[in-house]
């Protein structure tokens, strides 16, 4: 094996692989991904991979809405399979969020997003199954072009594709360190070292582990969720949309065969656990509550089959957003990490962003500098355009 490259990515989740696959479909040079594990072992393998367009800031609604065009086409775009599956999205907000959810929907639409705010009386006649009683609901916003893919094969889908174009892929190499001075010049894997000018870290919460000796404290924060997976009972029928609820907390996603997941909204909602490695089953507490939550929407489902979940992490950054772009005062390391929760949606269009700025390209197609990692030195976190209350039962 060779021990040069001019771009070395650490980490095998979906914008690993998102990332190595843009950079070479830009024409870069020599690109090594080392995964520590195998592709997809992280919180790309446990991901709802819920692709929505619903977001509180025109940037993050630009970039939804032009990664979903690449899952929808990404067959003729990247090559492979992402498991696309169009459900149709609703958000739904408390009452007295009805003239947010008019806001947001507005900006929206102004990002080319198709979406449309429904009554609690329109919501039912949408999807009669759930409970859509205006006590606690106030407005729903619908998204018909929204859906779901498959976590696992987006990722591997990237990875083969940035094969096929000569990225050179090693699993099982755990990166101990990147070694700079002034500017990075080699990383140093379990096994060897890499001679390189340039390191992209997207390693999940790990980022922050492997950046801290550079000397940029990435404000991250591990939160492991539980998943609820419920059997719905079999005289249930089509598969329902998927409902993010933020007046019960709890977001339901259909899943084939009968199962739908249930999920938390917020992002701090779970546990916060520095083992971000260790495969912990569902913490029972968890499951039984959020399906009790779920239930307040769904009451058809009162004897649906509650199976044991399973958990995964989140690397919450202290503004929920993401943290694209270089570290400061080492040229050469770049990071992508801090998705909150939301990355996976994202992945296509955040591979764009970082393989451009690494390449020196113009930024596409939303300048990244918005996420730049240095925001929170200069205490300027990204603030969200509109909010709705809190939730409220
Ligand atoms: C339960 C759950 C539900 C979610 N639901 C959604 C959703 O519905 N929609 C959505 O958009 N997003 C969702 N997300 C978030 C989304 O899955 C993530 O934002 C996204 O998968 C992050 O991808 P990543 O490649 O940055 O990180 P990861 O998938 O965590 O990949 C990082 C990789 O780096 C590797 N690594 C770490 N350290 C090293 C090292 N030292 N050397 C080499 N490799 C290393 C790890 O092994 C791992 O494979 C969810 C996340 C979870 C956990």
């Amino acid at each position: 094996m060779s021990n040069t490259a001019d771009i070395v990515i650490i980490g095998g989740g979906v914008m690993g692989a998102s990332i190595a696959w843009n950079l070479k479909k830009r024409g870069a040079g020599k690109v090594i991904l080392l995964e520590r594990d195998n592709f997809a072992t992280g919180a790309t393998g446990k991901s709802s991979a819920i692709i929505r367009t619903h977001y509180l800031h025109p940037v993050l609604a630009r970039m939804a809405l032009h990664a979903r065009k690449t899952f929808e086409h990404f067959g003729e775009t990247v090559g492979g399979e992402p498991g696309f599956h169009n459900t149709g999205f609703i958000a739904i907000s408390a009452p007295g969020d009805e003239e947010t959810a008019r806001e947001v929907v507005v900006m929206n639409n102004d990002a080319g997003i198709r979406a449309q705010v429904l009554t609690p009386g329109e919501l039912h006649a949408l999807e009669p199954r759930l409970d859509a009683s205006p006590e606690f609901t106030g407005a729903a916003v619908w998204e018909p072009d929204s859906g779901y893919a498959d976590p696992v094969l987006t990722a591997q889908s990237y990875a083969a594709a940035a094969r096929d174009l000569g990225v050179e892929i090693r699993v099982g190499a755990a990166v101990c360190a990147i070694r700079a001075n002034g500017r990075v010049n080699s990383v140093k894997t379990d096994r060897e070292t890499i001679q390189t000018e340039k390191v992209i870290v997207a390693a999940g919460y790990r980022t922050r582990d492997l950046v801290a000796p550079l000397g940029f404290d990435a404000p991250l924060t591990p939160v492991r969720h539980t998943m609820a997976v419920i059997r719905r009972t079999k005289d249930f029928g089509a598969m329902p949309p998927i409902v993010s609820d933020r007046v019960f907390g709890v977001y339901s996603r259909p899943d084939v065969g009968d199962l739908t997941f249930v999920g938390t909204t917020a992002p701090y909602d779970g546990d916060i656990d520095y083992a971000v490695e260790s495969e912990r089953p569902a913490d029972g507490t968890h499951v039984q509550n959020q399906a009790e939550r779920f239930l307040r929407r769904w009451p058809s489902q009162q004897a649906a089959a509650l199976r044991q979940g399973f958990s995964g992490v989140y690397d919450c950054s202290a503004d929920l957003q993401p943290l694209l772009g270089p570290i400061p005062d080492v040229q050469g390391v770049y990071i992508a990490c801090g998705f909150s929760g939301h990355g996976f949606k994202l992945s296509p269009v955040v591979g764009e962003m970082m393989a451009d700025q690494v390449l020196g390209n113009p930024s596409t197609p939303v300048d990244i500098t918005f996420f730049d990692p240095a925001r929170f030195l200069r205490n300027e976190p990204i603030k969200m355009q509109f909010s709705y209350s809190s939730q409220t039962l």
